[in-house]
């Protein structure tokens, strides 16, 4: 049989990947109005890095993290035996623990510097069980803003998060934005505690996980896809009861700003997000319609501790991450289609074989002067050659016969007009040029061989 690819994984065929790359291109044209600079980081890091800065006790650690062994570590543990930490990798879950890595390391944030506003887009993995939406590898695009702690942060990027969507477009109408803030180091314990007493009192009601949870972190049930368990944590404290006043006046000023911009969001008490280290805002983008249940197209929040986790010095931060695969879904559900292929400027058609050397220089020369340029490598037909030129979109086609070739001269065909002019071989590049000048303007293209 033939091997096909991953489950959970997906090829990007040519048209999705021209797409994949306009849609970086967006995100990067719009994220770079607000400062942010791009970054990569590796696609797999030591396994501690995620342990500690996700945290243990997630979903995205505890059980879908891959974990990549080299074959040599793999042997030896075959053999019972064990491998250092620092061999022990595993391939990104995510984005932020990477590029928080990345900034402690590489000091970006010195004390007393501007904020380190980075982004990044590509590939994460997690082993989650894969349907419609929900994929073992997925491409996230992503910003981190490390450095300060202002709610204006938090603001600007969900606002730029919000233009993108549009820019892409994903109509307003069709996006819910929720907001919440999961307090912080002074006031969370406390609710936490609140949580854990609720969920214990309601144990009957909650399902095995959740009965765990409740001792290993007790938040993590807000997340239960359990429909008995959300019934349960509907009831649960309200995290609003809890923030103390710093948490409540920075919460309070992210929702200012948001609304500034003339965004309108909905409060949701029960958003959590599934990774451990946020702290204050947290928000999440839903498609409303046309995405069934995998509709979280980004998310994001505050990390105030999270350089700390990684062994770095204090240094407060704040980034999202939206999932390319589901934005897709989501404009797919409203009828995008993927742009075509575009047009080649010149196809060059030999007669028969014994101009082919002089085509394969014309095609060659058309390349060096900047245009798309193709010929037939199947001895094909002239009638079958056009055919080709049709499919690639031909805008010209240059004929060349043993004729024209005596006579020193190309039969140039207008695709579009189908108009017809000969043009002597030595005037061939700078027609070339002058049409590589004119072919930001497809009128003056055309006109150009009329
Ligand atoms: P998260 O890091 O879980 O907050 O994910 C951020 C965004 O990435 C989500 O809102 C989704 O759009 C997307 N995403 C997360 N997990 C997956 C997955 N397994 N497959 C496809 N997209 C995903």
């Amino acid at each position: 049989m033939a091997l096909r690819a991953p489950e959970g994984t997906r090829d990007f065929l040519p048209d999705e990947q021209r797409f994949w790359t306009h849609f970086k291109r967006t995100a990067a044209s719009i994220f770079g109005r607000y400062g942010y600079q791009p970054i990569e980081t590796p696609l797999f890091e030591q396994t501690d890095l995620f342990v500690r800065g996700i945290g243990e006790a997630t979903d995205v650690v505890s059980k879908e993290m891959f974990t990549a062994i080299s074959g040599e570590n793999l042997k030896t543990l075959l053999d019972g035996g064990s491998i250092k930490a620092k061999s022990r990798l595993s391939l990104r879950p995510e984005g932020t623990a990477g590029v928080v890595r990345a900034v402690v390391q590489h000091d970006l944030v010195p004390q007393g510097a501007a904020p380190a506003k980075l982004m990044y887009a590509g590939p994460m993995f997690r082993a989650e069980r894969p349907q419609k939406g929900r994929q073992r590898q997925f491409n996230q695009v992503g910003i981190e803003c490390l450095g300060a702690e202002e709610p204006t942060v938090d603001a600007e990027g969900i606002i730029m998060l919000m233009r993108f969507y549009e820019a892409i477009g994903i109509p307003r109408a069709n996006m819910r934005l929720l907001l919440n803030s999961m307090g912080c180091a002074q006031c969370r314990p406390a609710y936490r505690d609140g949580v854990k007493a609720y969920m214990d009192e309601h144990a009957d009601g909650l399902c095995d996980e959740c009965r765990r949870r409740s001792e290993t972190n007790p938040l993590r049930a807000f997340d239960c896809k359990n429909p008995d368990c959300a019934a349960v944590m509907d009831g649960a404290p309200k995290i609003a009861d809890y923030l103390c006043d710093d948490c409540r006046s920075h919460y309070d000023a992210v929702k200012r700003y948001v609304e500034l911009a003339g965004l309108s969001f909905e409060e949701d008490p029960r958003l959590v997000r599934g990774l451990d280290y946020y702290t204050r805002t947290v928000f999440e983008v839903q498609v409303v319609e046309g995405m069934g249940s995998q509709n979280a197209i980004g998310g994001g929040g505050r990390y105030d501790k999270l350089a700390e986790e990684v062994g770095g010095r204090p240094t407060p931060g704040f980034g999202f991450a939206l999932g390319y695969e589901r934005c897709l879904l989501a404009l797919q559900a409203a009828g995008m289609e993927f742009p075509g292929r575009p047009p080649c400027d010149v196809f060059v058609a030999c007669v028969d074989d014994a101009v082919r050397e002089t085509g394969f220089r014309i095609v060659q020369a058309a390349r060096d002067v900047g245009l798309t340029a193709e010929l037939d490598h199947q001895h094909r037909s002239l009638k079958s050659q056009f055919k080709l030129a049709d499919k690639l979109n031909a805008v010209l086609v240059l004929v060349l016969g043993p004729d024209e070739l005596e006579a020193g001269v190309v039969t140039v065909r207008n695709m579009q007009t189908h108009h017809e002019r000969t043009v002597e071989l030595k005037a061939l590049r700078s027609l070339m040029e002058r049409f590589l000048g004119a072919s930001s303007d497809a009128g003056a293209t055309g006109k150009l061989f009329d």
